[in-house]
């Protein structure tokens, strides 16, 4: 009976923003395994033309759009008579969100997909979010968003997606802390003098996950807990002093809810992202996932510990960004978008992120930024003052030059 019912029903049409990236990747992975339940409506990517053409073509897109407008010729040669319709610029990108797709992934790494995430929210879409940047840097203003549209955010993350899965029939009062489990990164065990001399290559090289390079190089500076600390206090509405962070090396715990009553509840399961992902693109149903099986005895041991703020200071950063307020969390997150590509570019070292960072919320009056307008303007200066001293036209806080 369940299956003559699937069966008659029509197939969810997906959009994919980020499609080229690791997890819009994941996601494409998944929708190919049952592709009748599924049909693709856009799909875009930022600068990788074949990797987005590619993609349109396996998935039978009726849209592609490239970020990038010098793409925009070899994209449309390349789909030349596949009736796929393509289009390039930032436009394009806000109009592969606007189409008409039941269920949008927002997997633009950054900032810059908050403009496409918000036209996908403002149509009532069903949004899984990957996109961490957008509630760091505008959460009051998109979560407003969601409650007005009636849009249904669905976390990505695997932390957020974690404590999604505990909170769900649970009555929000019943709430007393959330648990957010952070892997620790590559450098979780690395002393401060040599963490200073570290290549991109090894801040890159994520012992329990694959990943795209800017969400690595947050995991290694413990940025990434910091966002996602953001991230979780405008997802599920807690106080700042109710989430807390515990560092669990293996990544098996995707992180925990604590009820008034004592109970804790945790999901569990390999770090693959196609786990949450999947629970996501079902939903509100589990699908089935090829992805790999827990075996505990296999693990033996989860391990757990207190995070070292003193060798990852990032992490305290973004706690005094979050309690500071106004535009804090948006100066945070563009600071440190300049300056993860700066050191991913060789220009600064590992230890400099961090200091940029800070450097540049202690020059802002970060006032509150209400508008889209305004935290756009809040951002773009923030990116300004970062740029200037990364280039080394402003001074560094002594000892980290
Ligand atoms: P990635 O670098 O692998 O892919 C990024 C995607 O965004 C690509 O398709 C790229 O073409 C596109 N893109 C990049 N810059 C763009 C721009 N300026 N304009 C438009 N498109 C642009 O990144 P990822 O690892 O897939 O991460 C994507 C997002 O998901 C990030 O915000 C990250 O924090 C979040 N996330 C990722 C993971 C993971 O396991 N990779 C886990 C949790 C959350
Ligand atoms: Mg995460």
């Amino acid at each position: 009976m369940a299956l003559a019912l699937a069966t008659l029903e029509a197939p969810r049409s997906v959009s994919v923003l980020g499609a080229t990236g690791s997890v819009g990747r994941s996601t494409l992975d998944l929708v190919a395994r049952t592709p009748e339940r599924y049909r693709v409506e856009a799909l875009t990517a930022h600068r990788d033309v074949e990797g987005l053409a590619a993609a349109a073509l396996r998935h039978r897109a009726r849209f592609a759009a490239i970020g990038e407008p010098a793409g925009y010729r070899r994209l449309k040669d390349l789909l030349a008579g596949s009736g796929i319709e393509v289009a390039a610029g930032a436009d394009a990108l806000i109009e592969a969100a606007a189409r008409p797709a039941q269920w949008v992934m927002a997997a633009i790494v950054g900032a810059a997909g908050l403009k496409p995430t918000l036209t996908a929210v403002r149509r009532a879409a069903l949004v899984a979010l990957a996109t961490k940047e957008c509630l760091v840097c505008a959460g009051a203003l998109l979560m407003a968003e969601v409650a007005r549209s009636g849009a249904v955010l669905l976390p990505v993350d695997s932390e957020h997606n974690a404590i999604f899965q505990a909170l769900r029939g649970e009555a929000a009062d019943s709430v007393e802390r959330l648990i957010l489990t952070a892997s620790g990164g590559p450098f979780r065990c690395r002393p401060l003098a040599e963490m200073a001399r570290v290549t991109p290559g090894e801040a890159v090289a994520h012992p329990n996950w694959s990943m795209g390079a800017k969400i690595s190089v947050d995991s290694a500076t413990m940025m990434n807990k910091g966002l996602e600390l953001i991230e979780a206090f405008h997802l599920f509405g807690l106080a700042q002093d109710r989430i807390e962070i515990l560092v669990h090396p293996e990544s098996i715990v995707h992180s925990l809810v604590a009820f008034q009553d004592g109970s804790v509840l945790a999901q569990l399961g390999q770090p693959d992202m196609r786990i949450p992902i999947a629970y996501t693109l079902g939903w509100p149903e589990r699908i089935a996932a090829p992805t790999p099986r827990l075996d505990l005895a296999a693990i033996g041991r989860l391990t757990f510990e207190a995070p070292d703020h003193a060798r990852f200071p990032a992490l305290a950063l973004a706690g005094q960004a979050l309690r500071r307020a106004g535009s804090a969390p948006t100066v945070l997150n563009a600071a440190n978008e300049v300056a993860v590509a700066a050191f991913l570019a060789g220009r600064i070292g590992f230890l400099q992120v961090a200091a940029v960072v800070e450097a540049v919320l202690q020059s802002c009056d970060c006032q509150a930024a209400d508008s889209l307008d305004d935290v756009l303007e809040v951002d773009a200066e923030a990116r300004r003052r970062a740029g200037e001293l990364v280039a080394g036209k402003a001074p560094l806080r002594s000892g980290m030059a």
